[in-house]
């Protein structure tokens, strides 16, 4: 019998050029962006610069998080205590923190079986919720069709801040993931596509917004040292308005991720060689429902989704155990309690109890699993031979399901 030996959390080295601009940056000791030399331009300047370049962005801001660049974002398009914001039923928790990290409300919308927002709950809950702003998390790298949702969003007066965590390096007919609404968020935490442990991005071609946003992560008067910033009429008055809340990006993670920016669309291509082995692998597996994806979306296949659509939860922890003793771990999102990275809608209760039984249905039976660049192809398929082998032994009945099955992790 195979079994896979490798680790579903080992993310690969930063690479050597990142390593010497690292140590050039702590030989120095100028971690802060603003502690610059005279003529020195801050790396965390110039990996906005480069951001911005990568997106087709005016502007762009480098943080200390996916999850602050999302409230910065609600923040600088003016949500307050008490808006009503809507995002999808199907994300992960600082998604809808940072809404409650702004004291506003999430209002969930429901997700179809191809894992992206359900349009049709998108429109109803734009007329009856109040919100005016979306923020929209392309959740495991799932990409809607980007130019109805606008449509959608647009007709109703209803503002886009993109989540795209899981869609660095992606595109929707051609034009960069984050680049459709009024402001892309993005995560350079260790398990997205550009490591620097934590830290992410915000990017935008509004003024106003960027303008505040830099004012908020903690420019002090400084703002002028930034590059790919509104010009500094655009802080005007804003200056004496705008809180400062500190959450900026330093010069050492500025360094270990400018050079992984240079690569990021050979590591997409990888990615997608990863992501349709084990398609491939999959494919006919009985009791098995692969996701598909939309004929214009050119996704980042960094981790990996199917369904076991309306099984009973026992046969389901059957597989997921039976699966873990063979080396393979996978996540499940109908799990009652919340277990590491994954947690549910309704394990959220500070955004109150919101009825989704679509969304309900789909992660019933929704199966989840990364794909680090420390996989090779082989194991890609070597992976999927597993869990065809297990989701056909369990789904056909040739194994009795014990009476209790414990949860791998
Ligand atoms: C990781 C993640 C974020 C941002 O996370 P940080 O850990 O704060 O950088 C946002 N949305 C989703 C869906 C994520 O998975």
């Amino acid at each position: 019998m195979e079994v896979f030996r490798g680790s579903f959390t080992q993310q690969e080295p930063i690479p050597e050029e990142g390593i010497a601009a690292a140590l050039a940056v702590l030989r120095h000791g100028r971690l802060h962006r603003y502690n610059t030399a005279p003529g020195e331009i801050a790396q965390t300047a110039l990996l906005e610069e480069d951001f911005a370049r990568l997106v087709g962005a005016k502007y762009c801001l480098a943080v200390a998080s996916g999850g602050y660049a999302m409230a910065t974002a609600l923040r600088a398009v003016g949500v307050g205590h008490d808006d009503a914001v809507l995002s999808n039923g199907f994300t992960l928790a600082p998604v809808p923190g940072a809404i409650a990290a702004v004291g506003a409300r999430p209002v969930f919308v429901e997700v179809t079986q191809e894992l992206t927002i359900d349009l049709e709950d998108l429109e109803a809950k734009i007329a009856t919720s109040g919100a005016r702003v979306l923020l929209l998390s392309h959740m495991r790298g799932h990409i809607c069709d980007m130019d109805r949702l606008m449509a959608i969003c647009d007709a109703g007066g209803v503002m886009v801040v993109e989540d795209c965590a899981h869609t660095m390096g992606a595109r929707f007919r051609g034009v960069p993931s984050g680049r459709h609404g009024r402001i892309g968020c993005y995560s350079t935490q260790t398990y997205k596509h550009a490591n620097s442990g934590e830290g992410g991005f915000l990017v935008s071609d509004d003024a106003g917004a960027m303008a505040r946003a830099i004012l908020l992560s903690g420019s002090y008067m400084l703002y002028a040292r930034h590059r790919a910033a509104p010009p500094p009429e655009a802080f005007g008055s804003l200056r004496f308005e705008i809180p400062n809340i500190s959450g900026r990006m330093d010069n050492l993670r500025a360094a270990i991720l400018r050079p992984q920016l240079a690569t990021l669309d050979d590591r997409v291509g990888r990615w997608e060689t990863l992501y349709r082995r084990l398609e491939a692998e999959l494919a006919g597996t009985p009791g098995l429902t692969l996701i598909p994806r939309h004929a214009d979306e050119h996704f980042v296949g960094s981790s990996f989704q199917f369904l076991l659509q309306d099984w009973q939860p026992l046969r389901t922890r059957s597989v997921i155990a039976r699966c873990a003793a063979r080396g393979v771990e996978l996540k499940w999102f109908g799990a009652a309690d919340p277990v590491a990275f994954t947690s549910r809608h309704d394990h959220w209760r500070y955004a109150g109890t919101q009825p989704l039984p679509r969304t309900d249905r789909v992660l019933a039976g929704l199966i989840d699993m990364r794909l680090p660049l420390t996989f090779t192809p082989d194991d890609a398929g070597l992976i999927g031979r597993i869990v065809k082998a297990e989701v056909s032994a369990v789904f056909q009945g040739a194994e009795e399901v014990p009476a209790a099955v414990p949860l791998g992790d």
